[in-house]
């Protein structure tokens, strides 16, 4: 079977959208000897059950014309577990029966009910919607279903695990018996096959695309991290591959919506998909990823269920999958329709075991590595830059003249320069990871034990990564500005926006009092300086006791003893060195 054989309104379509040929599971479902069939389907995700399912009933509602012949009572039903499944089915199937004189109505939880009762008042050919909001269009009498020539249950285990058997009972036994009844189904569990057994006559099973199993074109990823890494582990991840579209996975709406703000803070376009958002937030979020106006998705399991959104070639589990199942659903979400897409397992050290037992149940042969680090990113990033900017372009008069000015102006060097400089600058800048493993850290944090560190005070300033902090230029103007040598300043912690490192306490205070001194002096006297509230993000802090909220109360000196020829203006009594200065930009760098 080709789509050539296909009624010539589906068969335009299909050419029009550029399917040349049909999936497997298009293919087995458009048998001739199975027209008249029930089914019951087991698909992988992204295998094209939608147009499956979609030209499988064409049997039933086009006339031998190929057009429809429609009383304006429906002839097709699908039923999808959530309002975003629903959605997409329904536009699915809208370009697929568009040279076909059918009309496409969505029934579909949080959608305003009033304009569903009119669209099916005014006639549908194929109604897509939720159980819930069916059911409740059916008891209205706005629904009726007395021509019902199909009806299909798209991911039917899911409906019945989200708990949606009564509606479904309901539906179906509204439908008129002779109706042929689909069943799209990814496992076969007890109440799967008791439904069947009630509603379907003599049904035929049919697997393709290597069964419910196959994820063939994913490449599966598991990358450990320190528990407290993880965000930066995302980052990171999310910069590497630099995927036109990913999506993030979280346990709960709180994460979901705490690692979104994280995203946006960072400069990433992202959007958040969970229960806490209305429809129309939903939609509109989907939509920016279909417009590619956002690149990255934060979502929950049951926001995220059966979405196909093109391009979506990376997906994280930032969080681990509660099972084998969840874990293949929402790495379903890339590698559909022969595209290659990658999902990585982000794994905190203690959950690796669970982790690895889930992928031999599930199959699935995942590779061990480490999160990107900085390095890894930077030279990806070079590359990607040589590649974009030696694209061949196309210059018209005006550019043409804009481009000699500035070459009048500026030599080639520099706008070379200029234009990696500009380009880098939209690119969210990569985390400093941790090293990655226990042992590596444990050898690492006794590295660090430096004599005269084993009891430190930490200090932070308020310059990061995003000022383009560096140890070069931050020793010598610590030096300077408290007056101690380099040998006194131990770790140092970069962050975006903050720098924390630290003083042996037995210098802490000497090194308060010069601060105070010299703020607002030339060379860095701009710089706000102050005893750390708390700790950096870090879990390979020297020690618990070291830390910088570690035993300093307000008030108090940094020596073990009172300090008894303190000052009593003296800066750190509390706790702020000087005069707070305006907030800096990053000026001219002492270096
Ligand atoms: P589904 O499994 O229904 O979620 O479909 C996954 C993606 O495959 C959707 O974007 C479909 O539009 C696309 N698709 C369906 N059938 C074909 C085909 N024959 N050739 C290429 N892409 C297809």
């Amino acid at each position: 079977m080709t789509f050539s054989d296909l009624p010539a309104g589906l068969a335009n379509a299909l050419a029009e959208r550029g399917y040349e040929a049909p999936t497997p599971v298009q293919a087995a479902v458009l048998d001739p000897d199975l027209r008249e069939r029930d089914l019951i389907v087991s698909a992988q995700t992204g295998s094209g059950k939608t147009v499956a399912f979609g030209l499988a009933f064409s049997a039933q509602i086009l006339g031998s014309d190929g057009q429809v012949q429609s009383t304006g009572k429906p002839g097709a039903l699908v039923i999808a577990p959530t309002r975003e499944l629903a959605l997409q089915v329904s536009r699915e199937l809208t370009w697929l029966y568009q040279n076909s004189k059918a009309r496409v109505v969505s029934c579909v939880g949080g959608m305003n009910p009033s304009q569903e009762r009119r669209e099916l008042k005014s006639g549908a050919t194929i109604v897509v919607g939720t159980p819930g909001r069916l059911r409740d269009h059916l008891e209205r009498g706005t629904l009726d279903l007395s021509e019902l020539a199909a009806v299909v249950l798209d991911e039917a285990d899911e409906m019945l695990d989200m708990g949606f058997r009564e509606e479904l009972e309901e539906i179906l036994d509204a439908a008129p018996e002779t109706r042929r009844t689909l069943l799209f189904s990814a496992t076969m569990p007890r109440p799967m096959e008791a439904l069947a057994r009630r509603y379907q006559r003599d049904a035929l099973r049919i697997a393709t695309g290597g069964g419910e199993r196959g994820h063939n074109d994913i490449a599966y990823q598991a990358v450990t991290v320190a528990p407290s890494e993880i965000e930066n582990a995302v980052i990171n991840l999310l910069r590497f591959h630099e995927a036109d579209t990913a999506i993030l996975f979280c346990a709960t709406r709180e994460n979901v919506r705490h690692l979104h703000a994280t995203l946006q803070e960072r400069g990433f376009s992202a959007v958040a998909l969970s229960g806490e958002h209305s429809q129309s937030e939903r939609n509109q979020a989907l939509q920016a990823l279909r417009d590619r106006r956002a690149s990255v998705c934060v979502a929950t399991d049951v926001a995220a269920r059966g979405l196909d959104l093109p391009n979506l070639s990376l997906v994280i589990h930032v969080e681990i999958p509660r099972d084998a199942e969840t874990l293949q659903h929402r790495s379903g979400r890339t590698g559909r329709a022969g595209k290659k897409g990658t999902a990585v397992i982000v794994v905190p050290f203690p959950r690796r075991r669970r982790v690895e037992s889930m992928l031999r149940n599930a199959r699935i042969n995942a590779e061990w590595i480490d999160a990107p680090d900085r390095e890894a990113i930077l030279a990806m990033d070079r590359e990607r830059l040589l590649k974009t900017l030696l694209m061949p372009v196309e210059v018209d008069e005006t550019d043409r003249k804009l481009a000699e000015r500035l070459l009048n102006e500026r030599t080639p060097q520099e706008l070379a320069a200029m234009l990696i400089q500009a380009h880098r600058a939209k690119m969210p800048e990569p985390e400093e990871l941790l090293i990655n493993s226990p042992e590596a850290q444990a050898a690492a944090r006794k590295e660090r034990q430096r004599p005269g560190f084993d009891d430190v005070v930490w200090f932070r300033m308020d310059i990061g990564r995003q000022q383009k902090a560096d140890p070069r230029w931050l020793l010598p103007l610590l030096c300077r500005r408290g007056h101690i040598s380099r040998n006194q300043i131990g770790a140092i912690r970069i962050g975006p926006r903050v720098t924390h490192f630290q003083i042996p306490r037995a210098a802490a205070d000497k090194f308060a009092d010069a601060l105070g001194r010299t703020a607002g002096d030339e060379n860095g006297g701009d710089v706000h300086i102050e005893l750390s509230p708390d700790a950096p993000q870090d879990s390979t802090r020297p020690s618990r006791n070291n830390g910088p909220s570690a035993g300093r109360k307000k008030g108090a000196s940094y020596a073990k003893k009172p300090h008894k020829d303190r000052p009593a203006n003296s800066p750190e009594r509390n706790g702020v060195p000087g005069k707070k200065p305006k907030p800096r930009k990053p000026k001219k760098r002492p270096v």
